[in-house]
């Protein structure tokens, strides 16, 4: 579908600036063919009215676990053990592979209405998030979560085999792609790891992992290892893969020099952080030390929503108070974190407004109080936006969600089928 995006507002961002101004997009064959202009003939199959409409590069986010969307408001309020070992974990057990295709439905449900186009997922129940993702349009990269203790426990075995088995499986479908996620390394023996960096670098997938999350994990792998999990992973030769690391809020000094040498990238995931209690990531230091730090949302279990413009704000927020100072982490950083750094994260062709990158694209209706006066668009995405501007959605070049109505998916079957799932776990 050849889609014209007329005389809209847009977003031009670069590494290092940004440009807004009205333009005209031209979107053929899943790609921005062309920025004011159209070298050639463009037959348009649709035009849309950019009209007090805003265009930005769809929202990433780095890690979620969609799934789990079944628990969002079942159990808050809690310590990180009592939330994860006694509340979540439990729940999981009696979750079936179809419960979590609607959690996963419903996490891409919300995640379009607020502008994500593309998200890193864990998770426990093969092919179901891989599902959901194609059923909704959305592009998505996918990770079997892995825990276990070494490489010949039947458990450790039997979740890497679901991992490759559902790569080989949808690795040909256009807007997927894959990690191997070892959860933590307080779920996973040295040997398992081991294991995982073998089988990552034999199929080429790079990692996705929780790191260094609590100060518990980083005092546990003190006392276990001599180090802390960030060294520990690189002794391990972790990070000679594409790395990415969710979290990441307790560092020594140390870690952040590894980092910077073997490009790790990291997702700050503030809500999660803030909810559970563990702290504030030291963002205004990665970004000052050149590290490539992305945004995340972590699950509904522990934010309690998927919508990205929400811990964008939270981090255009806090590292101003936690570091006494106004300038630290700017409105621009946010965004880039939220757009070009997800996407070098996760190594997709998207994140930018620029001509030969997929036609990723969130539409923001600019007619909503918060929105007005335009007087600085990015201090308006990053401050004063809440997700319910976004209006139009395209991935990939196709329309998903138009004027707020999701085109792929039954809105109310999900919602219906959700309820019965959290019945069930009660
Ligand atoms: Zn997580």
């Amino acid at each position: 579908m050849n889609i014209k995006l007329e005389n809209i507002l847009a977003v031009i961002s670069d590494e290092d600036n940004y440009e807004i101004r009205e333009t005209s997009i031209f979107i053929k064959d899943g790609i921005i063919a062309g920025i004011d202009d159209f070298d050639g003939v463009f037959e348009a199959d649709k035009v849309i009215d950019g009209k007090n409409k805003l265009v930005i590069p769809g929202l990433i986010n780095c890690h979620t676990h969609t799934y789990m969307s079944v628990f969002r408001n079942i159990a808050d309020d809690l310590s990180f053990d009592e939330w994860l070992f006694k509340n979540i974990m439990p729940r999981e057990d009696k979750l079936s592979s179809e419960d979590a295709y609607w959690g996963a439905l419903l996490s891409c449900i919300e995640m379009i209405k607020t502008g994500t186009t593309c998200f890193l997922d864990m998770h426990m129940f093969k092919n179901q998030t891989a599902k959901a993702t194609v059923d909704s349009g959305m592009r998505a990269v996918i990770s079997r979560g892995l825990s276990g203790e070494n490489r010949s426990e039947d458990g450790a075995v039997r979740r890497i085999n679901e991992a490759l088995e559902e790569f080989e499986e949808w690795k040909n479908e256009k807007k997927l792609s894959f990690m191997l996620a070892p959860h933590a390394i307080y779920t996973c023996g040295t040997d398992y790891i081991k294991f995982i960096i073998d089988k990552a670098k034999e199929y080429n997938l790079p990692l996705h992992t929780h790191l260094s999350e609590t100060r518990y994990e980083v005092s546990e792998s003190e006392k276990n290892y001599g180090m802390t999990p960030v060294q520990y992973l690189d002794s391990l030769g972790f990070f000679e893969l594409n790395t990415v690391a969710a979290h990441c809020v307790h560092l020594k000094d140390s870690d952040f020099k590894i980092f910077k040498k073997k490009n790790v990238n990291v997702v700050l995931n503030p809500k999660s952080n803030m909810k559970l209690g563990n702290g504030f990531a030291p963002v205004y230091r990665m970004i000052n030390e050149g590290i490539n730090v992305c945004m995340g949302t972590d699950s509904a279990a522990s934010n309690n929503s998927l919508n990205l413009f929400s811990d964008m704000n939270c981090t255009a927020l806090i590292h101003k108070a936690v570091n006494e100072n106004p300038k630290a982490v700017t409105a621009f950083e946010v965004f880039k974190a939220a757009t070009i750094n997800g996407a070098k994260a996760l190594g997709i062709n998207s994140g930018q407004i620029k001509e030969g990158k997929a036609a990723d694209l969130a539409i923001l209706d600019l007619n909503c109080p918060q929105m007005r006066p335009k007087n600085n668009i990015i201090a308006a995405l990053s401050y004063s936006a809440n997700g319910s501007e976004v209006d139009t959605v395209i991935i990939d070049g196709e329309i998903v969600m138009e004027n707020r109505k999701l085109l792929n998916v039954d809105e109310n079957e999900v919602y219906e089928s959700v309820e019965k799932i959290a019945e069930k776990i009660k």
